[in-house]
């Protein structure tokens, strides 16, 4: 490695490219990683962790907390006042007695990536790439998104003082997401096609509009995102839970999760490596099809599910993604919509809520207890990815809907106390 703290390199052939460079695959057409030189950081800066419990004391919930908890192992070399953001992480990280019952684990924790500034943990992996975008003097910043990339983009954008263009693929994008983008004020354009179109359109307009994509390609979003995976640790004491499970769409917190774990590893910080369990839902399940013929080959697929943040059925950082299972010794499991919807109305009316793609965890580890993946004894990690207003629409639609099994549809009265008393 050069003289530099942090460099990219590709996934692949292993060829280096300077930091400053505006790449997202290279020469060779694989992924790029931002690789840091972790022998260095941590003799220059003493990492170890008390450093970073310590300052996670000391900045809780003030800027520099969160995400820049970890700035060493994130982007080291900028400078303080470059950062652009807006407090993200530090989110919760639940126990829940009536699931931990329907799930048949005791140390099942959840951690809710909804609570952050936008209402998922895109704002994780924004704040970085965002902070890299400004310090590269980009004009404008793109993603492609079936919701949350791009109300987290619009969001980072506006702070930013950089134009955002969101490019949103007609239907099936939940209605709390669209109106965040506009809110924010991006300029959203519905593109009539699906995702996939939408994310070669974002290629395009990076090599000839010179557009700088702010999709999970962007390897520096992946780099914000590991510390949800390091926050979780510190919270359990640097206890490494058994499992980490969460959803796979497009695999960016698949291929972060994994990175984060391995670094930690190679600093020393943690000597056991946990296992991941990646859930899909079956209409969009390319990654488990992946999975279950040894990732011999991707083949991209049609995707369909309520879970439109998980509706991708090519998903760009599958080669990172497998290298975190093999790191991991993971696993790939797909649930049925009417599985997600399920668990849905089980974590929302356990008081905490979550949107559909985030419930894909619950309804996975509700699958992998039963065959017996998961033994009841094992600590459970859970990730809920985004917040349970970004889809109001698949709540009402459930709760109206009196074949569901836990539907919980409101009532018309009159207005007298004995039509009161008759629900109490
Ligand atoms: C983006 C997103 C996902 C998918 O995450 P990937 O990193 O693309 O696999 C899952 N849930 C929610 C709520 C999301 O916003
Ligand atoms: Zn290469």
């Amino acid at each position: 490695m050069s003289q530099a703290l942090s460099l990219l390199k590709c996934v692949s052939c292993g060829k280096e490219f300077p930091l400053s460079d505006i790449r997202f695959t290279c020469t060779c057409g694989n992924l790029l990683d931002v690789v840091h030189d972790l022998e260095k950081l941590k003799k220059s800066f003493s990492l170890s962790r008390k450093f970073f419990e310590e300052r996670q004391l000391r900045l809780n919930n003030q800027p520099g907390g969160g995400v820049w908890n970890f700035k060493e192992l994130v982007l080291p070399a900028i400078s303080e006042e470059k950062i652009i953001s807006k407090q993200e992480g530090n989110t919760r990280l639940y126990r829940n007695r009536k699931l931990s019952q329907w799930l048949s684990v005791g140390n099942l924790f959840l951690k809710h990536e909804g609570e952050n500034p936008t209402g998922s943990f895109k704002d994780r992996g924004m704040t970085v790439a965002v902070t890299q975008a400004k310090e590269l003097d980009v004009k404008a910043v793109t993603c492609a998104s079936t919701g949350n990339t791009s109300a987290s983009l619009a969001a980072y954008a506006s702070e930013a003082d950089i134009t955002g263009l969101v490019l949103i693929p007609k239907g099936n994008v939940a209605i709390g997401k669209i109106s965040q983008a506009l809110a924010y004020g991006a300029k959203t354009l519905v593109v009539n096609g699906d995702f996939d179109a939408c994310m070669a359109l974002i290629q395009d307009a990076q090599e000839k509009l010179s557009a700088y994509p702010l999709n999970s390609i962007n390897p520096f979003r992946l780099e914000g995102q590991k510390t949800i995976v390091w926050e979780t640790l510190m919270q359990l004491g640097w206890k490494v839970p058994d499992w980490f499970v969460f959803p796979g769409g497009n695999l960016g917190n698949t291929s972060a999760f994994g990175k984060a774990l391995h670094e930690f590893h190679q600093l020393g910080f943690i000597d056991v490596m946990p296992r991941f369990a990646v859930i899909q839902a079956q209409g969009a399940s390319p990654f488990y099809a992946a999975f279950k013929n040894g990732f011999k080959n991707l083949i991209p697929q049609k995707a369909e599910t309520i879970a439109t943040a998980i509706r991708i059925g090519n998903p760009v950082n599958y080669s990172k993604a497998v290298r975190s299972l093999q790191w991991t010794n993971g696993i790939v499991e797909s649930v049925s919509d009417e599985e997600i919807l399920e668990a849905k109305a089980r974590v929302d009316s356990a008081g905490i809520g979550a949107e559909p793609s985030s419930c894909a965890t619950v309804a996975g580890i509700r699958k992998l207890v039963g065959n017996g993946t998961i033994k009841q004894d094992e600590t459970v990690v859970g990730i809920l990815t985004g917040n349970i207003l970004k889809d109001p629409q698949a709540i009402v639609d459930y709760h109206f809907n009196n074949h569901r099994p836990l539907a919980n549809p409101p009532v018309e009265i009159e207005a007298t106390i004995d039509d009161v008393k008759e629900f109490l």
